[in-house]
């Protein structure tokens, strides 16, 4: 059958079909010939002169591995090397692309930075992710920023930094270490006058339009030429108050002809008036503070990132920083600029939540129509649905759209496995049915791949000669129950509804078996008893209440558990006194 005439001919079949087993339980039964000829000849010198021989040995192993089902193929791999399954399990989850240069670097250092201006949301997470996700694939160390250098516009406030260290912590992806840039306004400073001194900073005093305006046409502004004793003068004004706010900023000397007016010669640091804008942790401590270009740029060197991973809208700032890195020797990190992630309909605007909530319009940050990550912690959604949706889009460049129902479908599936269930019905309706024949024990399992986890158990047993039994169903599907037709009340018994009235419906019995249900094709709805049930609030997406009641079990729930009402939804315990509330994750 193999033409070829070799030593130890059998043992080389051998390791070209272990080869293409491997090869093709990854790709979905279909082994590539390309990497198995380069295995078997990168592993076997002595056979390249005859590595015509080899792949058409190879094609022939191909062809009758590529001839088994899939399910055959993982079973042979299973058996013979389950090692190589548990290796691939964890390379599957390891799906980022490589940083770039890696190996250049001891220690991968990533960073978030966030200006702790308001709570973080869902915008934030690529980075943090990323970020996070990166130092943990290299053992590397990743590091927690606080920009916190404008005390004015983009005013920081002390409750966020410790909200931005909670988000984080719930995402698990907590610093390994953490800086405030506030505490190092004298590293800063240091760098001003290194950059000055040396003639690659200096201190304009231009009215800002006059500046902007010689900019636009590469000219220099008559501060620029000036001596750097000079500057280094002007510098000591700006620190001890001979200047106002807007009077004198110190600008890195860039390309006044550089092709992107927004580079040429930008502003490194400036005067805040503190006594009239404290800022929050160093008061009045500081007149001069320094803009982002000048704290993020200095810190990423000074700190030892090796990556930084961001958003591309940084593009621009790198070519900035690039120019102070030239000027102080550096070299910048490797930057990693992905693309856009828009979220339809999530909320993201930071003013308008920090004004929304001020005012009243939102109950909080976790107001539940936000996208904070309070929010979706509230709501149910897990750090690992987020995170993992985040991963497989990894860093690309590529603006990404996604929608609340892609990180909803992440979250389903995830909760899906481990949530219990029970019953709750919106709005409740009476339905009285009658001619129930006997007591009927009704045991619903938790979960029904878990029956290690128990069954919630109803007696339910019919009151009078009539045989009567009184449950509450959802009135959506009261509405829709027509006379005549029959329903299933789940894991119950089937019933057929006789007539609708004011205070209710009724039904009579008409049998056990689930399969006349399912032969009838009846509906199949939610119930729970009418003498034995828990009020339940259910906060919506929207903010908006839904109430109901959930079956007696629920009284056993405890706050935070996340369970899915069945044909519902997911919903996390919000509060079980002084009744039980839930927040809505998702159908
Ligand atoms: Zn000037």
């Amino acid at each position: 059958m193999y033409a070829l005439a070799l030593e130890n001919q059998k043992e080389l079949v051998d390791a070209i079909r272990k080869a293409a087993l491997l090869n093709a339980v990854q790709h979905d039964g279909k082994a590539q010939a390309g990497p198995i000829v380069g295995k078997i000849l990168g592993e076997r010198a002595e056979l390249r002169p005859k590595a015509k021989e080899v792949t058409a040995l190879i094609n022939t192993v191909l062809g009758e591995v590529n001839g088994l089902t899939v399910e055959a193929q993982r079973q042979i791999v299973e058996e013979k090397w389950p090692e190589t399954l548990k290796k691939q399990k964890v390379e599957e989850e390891k799906r980022l692309p490589p940083l770039p240069n890696a190996s250049k670097y001891e220690k991968i250092v990533t960073r978030f930075s966030p200006n702790p201006d308001c709570v973080l949301h869902l915008g934030s997470a690529r980075a943090i992710v990323l970020s996070h996700e990166y130092a943990k694939l290299y053992k590397g160390k990743f590091i927690l920023r606080f920009e916190d250098t404008d005390p004015k516009v983009k005013r920081p406030s002390l409750m966020f930094y410790d909200k931005i260290r909670e988000d984080l912590k719930w995402l698990d992806c907590e610093p390994d270490e953490e800086y405030i840039q506030s505490d190092r306004l004298p590293v800063y400073y240091e760098y001003a006058e290194k950059l000055l001194s040396g003639g690659y900073a200096y201190v304009c005093t231009c009215v800002p339009d006059e500046f902007r305006k010689l900019t636009l046409e590469s000219k220099p502004c008559p501060c620029r030429s000036l001596p750097p004793e000079e500057h280094l003068e002007r510098w000591q004004r700006m620190l001890n108050g001979g200047y106002t706010e807007g009077q004198a900023v110190v600008r890195v000397k860039t390309d006044l002809g550089h092709p992107n007016p927004a580079v040429r010669d930008w502003p490194a640091l400036r005067i805040i008036d503190t006594v009239k804008y404290p800022h929050p942790r160093v008061g009045s401590k500081y007149r001069v503070w320094p803009l982002y270009n000048m704290a993020a740029g200095l810190d990423d060197h000074l700190l030892g990132i090796t990556h930084i991973i961001r958003g591309k809208e940084h593009l621009t700032n790198g070519v900035r920083q690039e120019f102070m890195y030239r000027h102080l020797g550096w070299e910048y990190p490797e930057a990693i600029h992905y693309g856009r992630l828009k979220i339809t309909g999530a909320f993201l605007s930071k003013s308008k939540i920090i004004q929304g909530v001020k005012d009243g319009s939102y109950s909080g940050f976790d107001d539940p129509r936000l996208a904070t990550f309070a929010a979706l912690r509230r709501r149910g959604i897990t750090t690992e649905a987020i995170k993992k949706m985040i991963v497989d889009v990894g860093p690309k460049t590529a603006d990404v759209t996604l929608s609340w129902e892609t990180l909803y479908s992440y979250n389903r599936k995830l909760l899906d496995l481990v949530t219990n269930r029970y019953f709750f019905v919106a709005d409740p309706v009476r339905l009285d049915v009658v001619s129930v024949p006997k007591v009927f024990h009704a045991e619903l399992p938790l979960h029904p791949d878990h029956d290690d986890r128990g069954k919630r158990k109803y007696t339910v047993a019919p009151k009078d000669e009539d045989g009567l039994v009184s449950v509450l169903i959802a009135k959506q599907d009261a509405e829709s129950l027509e006379a005549g037709v029959m329903v299933r009340l789940m894991e119950l018994f089937n019933i057929k509804v006789t007539g609708k009235a004011d205070c209710g419906l009724q039904a009579v019995f008409v049998s056990e078996p689930y399969q006349d249900a399912r032969d009838a094709k009846a509906r199949l709805i939610q119930w729970i008893l009418a003498k034995e049930n828990v009020p339940c609030k259910v906060v919506m997406p929207d903010a908006s209440l839904t109430e109901g009641v959930a079956e007696s079990a629920c009284k056993k729930l405890k706050a935070d558990a996340v369970v899915q009402f069945e044909r519902f939804g997911f919903v996390r315990v919000d509060s079980t006194v002084p009744e039980l509330t839930v927040y809505y994750a998702h159908k």
